[in-house]
């Protein structure tokens, strides 16, 4: 029986464009911009200079306590090492390869004689340095969620809901590569030392649903797949713990608090890629797609290659089109300009044309309540919305802002049209802002006192 969680919303899912085109390969770049913040953490530091000779999966940035290292995506040399734009906003520091075409393998990486003999530790050590993060977008490290769910989590959870409009990049690896994903799972279900894994794919997906079941009866694999209903926020991690196993995660708390932990499809492919192969991350599957994209596809191409590659390799963009996004368009982050590479968390670039911009000149609440209806994490996003406004803190921290995932659900369906999620992100910032001026405020006096006591 299909499963489902509270409250959500359901977009129109826009990705007949795109579901049924197969991956294709992008042409080389001349060149990649290799942003040094990739993941969830502290920024990597970056271990090449001007003028190095690299060549693909050799490692460029080291990571100093959460983090990923990342690597080079090409084989070339490195011609720059400085900020550059980045599509999660601001310029951040990156390597820039000039690709010699020549496609070297980095002696760094190497294929291990037997996988299926590697110890859990081991599996976790190739993990971590091949640099796999969450690679839907929340950009975890995924080593880190391993070893540190490992005695705490029973339930062990694939999110191929794919949720997000427009995006089909996990739906055609179900098609394409179901042996990557079920035996990336196989190897998850022994690091975790679970009798069975779960993956949870929408409706939506029936083909992707047939083509991992058979895979899985040909491997005769642990792995189960759970058809689980349409509606968005599905692919929230919380969303979809809920919707299969029935507990629902606390408020601020982790997947682990209830026993599960939850990993993409995609990271789940990297990790097979990479105990099987040695091979780090140095590639992404991006669904190119929107009303502004003249023949929308599903590309994969090195990390770090220009989005502009990708939008010409798609016919190029049309000439009204007025917004471009990194992600999809619930979640994603707008762009004020083209001028940024794809990252280890870019699933998607969207970019919309014609009268599709439906921004209100005076956005205003009605009180329908319809938000409260389709939030998720049981908020009343109207409240929210007013607090914001009054920069109230404190009844922004009452009415539980921080749990807020930023999903769009409200913002979708208010007839008002008000910028919910922006303001809510906005709100968060304000109760982050005031934790740290308090906690400055406290140690100040706590100094102060000391002092007064030598
Ligand atoms: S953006 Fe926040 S408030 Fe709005 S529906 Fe999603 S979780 Fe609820
Ligand atoms: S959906 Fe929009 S208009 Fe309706 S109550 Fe919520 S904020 Fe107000």
């Amino acid at each position: 029986m299909a499963k489902a969680f509270f409250g959500g919303v359901h977009p129109n899912d826009m990705k007949a464009a795109t579901n049924e085109k197969a991956i294709e390969q992008l042409a080389p770049p001349k060149q990649v911009v290799i942003p040094m913040s990739m993941h969830f953490g502290a920024p990597c530091a970056p271990i090449v200079q001007k003028g190095d000779h690299v060549k693909i999966g050799q490692k460029i940035g080291e990571t100093k306590g959460l983090g990923a290292p990342i690597h080079a995506s090409v084989s070339g040399t490195v011609v720059a090492v400085e900020p550059r734009p980045f599509s999660m906003g601001g310029n951040i520091m990156s390597v820039v390869i000039d690709n010699d075409f020549q496609d070297e393998i980095s002696e760094e990486v190497v294929a291990p004689a037997d996988p299926d003999a590697l110890s859990v530790e081991e599996m976790i050590e190739i993990v971590k340095n091949a640099g796999i993060v969450g690679m839907g977008g929340a950009t975890f490290p995924t080593h880190v969620k391993i070893s540190g769910g490992i005695g705490l989590v029973d339930t062990v959870i694939i999110n191929g809901a794919e949720c997000e409009p427009y995006i089909t990049g996990d739906h055609r690896a179900m098609l394409e590569r179901p042996e990557q994903i079920i035996g990336g799972c196989c190897y998850l279900a022994k690091m975790f030392g679970v009798d069975k894994v779960t993956i949870g794919v929408e409706m939506n997906k029936q083909n992707g649903i047939d083509s991992l079941n058979k895979k899985i009866e040909e491997m005769k694999a642990p792995v189960v797949v759970q058809p689980l209903r349409t509606r968005y926020p599905q692919g929230g991690e919380k969303q979809l713990c809920q919707a299969i196993t029935g507990k629902q995660v606390p408020p601020g708390g982790l997947p682990s608090a209830i026993g599960c932990a939850v990993f993409n499809i995609n990271s789940v492919c990297a990790i097979y890629r990479a105990i099987t192969t040695g091979m780090p991350v140095v590639r992404k599957v991006v669904t190119v797609s929107g009303s502004g994209v003249v023949e929308p596809k599903n590309l994969e191409c090195p990390i770090g290659t220009p989005v502009g590659l990708l939008f010409d390799a798609c016919g190029g963009l049309k000439d009204n089109t007025f917004k471009l996004i990194a992600g999809g368009p619930m979640m994603g982050m707008a762009q004020y300009t083209a001028d940024i590479s794809v990252a280890k968390g870019t699933g998607a670039l969207l970019a919309f044309a014609g009268d599709e911009n439906k921004v209100a000149q005076d956005p205003t609440c009605i009180r329908c309540g319809r938000c409260v209806e389709a939030c998720p994490m049981h908020l009343r996003p109207l409240y929210l919305y007013m607090y914001v406004q009054k920069k109230n803190v404190e009844l922004l921290n009452e009415a539980h802002i921080m749990d807020c995932m930023e999903c769009g659900a409200c913002a979708y369906i208010c007839p008002g049209r008000l910028h919910l999620t922006q303001s809510f992100k906005a709100g968060k910032q304000l109760v982050k802002d005031d934790a740290a001026k308090k906690k400055a405020a406290a140690e100040a006096a706590k100094a102060a006192e000391e002092k007064k006591g030598a």
